[in-house]
């Protein structure tokens, strides 16, 4: 390995946040939620960390076969469904679970020709207004599809906008138990914040996605702290130069920062081509050597770099936390204006990662 960028992932972290998970679900079952590549970490590398949930969820066919081709013969979720109708030979091949969230897709599946029949999640909007039937449709829709052959076993499902929220989702649980009047429906509604926050939403099946890798659905790691979660990917590097500023001198592009006194500063082999965030603001906390210090300037493409004022000792090859354990992702997202999930998703291919 060259250049010294590197994500590394803790396996143990993640059995670890699912038991978490399984405790504060209760009697609910889990689905992993593993869309886009497992948060960024990479779903060929960490699905098996994850065996003891009950079932996975993501987006892609693609994602959801590469699960069966490596064995996992337990249920799979598919949270948008089917795109085309081509596709549902797959759902059927492979035995998947579709989400049905539009009329389109419940005609396709009531003219589709399958083997055996499909599980379906039945998709209620309930107040986010992206995908999903209003609650005055379900019950007919419901009925139309519990007449079908092609249909197996039927769970309603919806999604909260802001269950982060002490009352965020008291308005979306009336719109869900107005829409299951009459149902006798499993439901599966919980994000992680509601199964963190929100017991009464729990049900037959909770979906966790961003707390199996240890950062908070909040944005906040204050609200994680004493959860027990822990941190799944490091993000690390070394320091690769060294500079001496005087008063008045500036650093990196459009001159960001100028320095006020004398100034040692390390430069950093992590830029925002390895995915972290170009905007992040001045001071974004860095791990150099155990200690903590911040970013000083715009991040470059392929290099940042930071104020080395609290570890004089630092030099070439000194070793550096972008986010990990000790920095968490969360404090680097409030400071670039964004949330965990968006930087784990941005890892970029170029990092080299490895499991430990
Ligand atoms: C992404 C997603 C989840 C998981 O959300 P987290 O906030 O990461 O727990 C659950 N359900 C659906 C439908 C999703 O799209």
């Amino acid at each position: 390995m060259s250049r010294p960028v590197l994500a590394s992932l803790d396996l143990q972290a993640l059995r670890n946040n699912l038991a978490i998970v399984r405790r504060a679900a209760g009697s609910a079952r889990i689905w992993s939620v593993v869309k886009a590549n497992a948060y960024g970490h990479g779903l060929d590398r960490v699905w098996n960390a994850l065996r003891e949930t009950d079932g996975f969820a993501m987006l892609n066919l693609e994602e959801a076969i590469l699960l069966r081709e490596r064995g996992w013969k337990g249920p799979i979720l598919l949270l948008e469904g089917f795109f085309h109708a081509d596709e549902l030979e797959l759902f059927d091949k492979y035995r998947l679970t579709t989400s049905i969230h539009s009329n389109w897709q419940l005609k396709v599946l009531q003219n589709a020709r399958v083997h055996a029949p499909i599980d379906v999640y039945v998709k209620v909007n309930s107040g986010m207004n992206r995908l999903g039937f209003s609650p005055d449709k379900v019950s007919s829709v419901w009925q139309q599809l519990r007449a079908m052959s092609n249909v197996g076993s039927m769970t309603l499902m919806s999604h909260f906008a802001q269950a982060e929220n002490a009352d965020g989702v008291d308005a979306p649980m009336k719109q869900v138990e107005f829409a299951a009047e009459g149902l006798d429906c499993p439901r599966s509604l919980a994000n992680s914040a509601a199964t963190l926050w929100h017991p009464e939403t729990h049900f037959d099946w909770v979906r966790p996605g961003i707390v199996l890798y240890g950062a908070s659905p909040s944005g906040q790691w204050q609200d994680i702290a004493n959860s027990g979660l822990k941190p799944v990917m490091t993000l690390s590097s070394e320091i690769i130069g060294i500079q001496n500023l005087k008063p008045g001198d500036a650093v990196g592009y459009g001159s960001r920062y100028r320095a006020t006194q004398e100034l040692r500063i390390g430069i950093v082999a992590c830029g925002y081509a390895d995915g972290y965030p170009r905007i992040a603001a001045n001071g974004t906390p860095v791990l150099v050597d155990g200690i903590r210090t911040g970013t000083v300037g715009a991040i470059s493409m392929d290099m940042l770099a930071v104020d080395l004022t609290p570890c004089p000792q630092a030099g070439i090859g000194t070793p550096v936390e972008l986010w990990g354990k000790e920095i968490k992702i969360d404090e680097v997202a409030a400071s670039a204006g964004t949330v965990g999930y968006e930087l784990m998703c941005a890892v970029a291919p170029r990092v080299p990662v490895v499991t430990v």
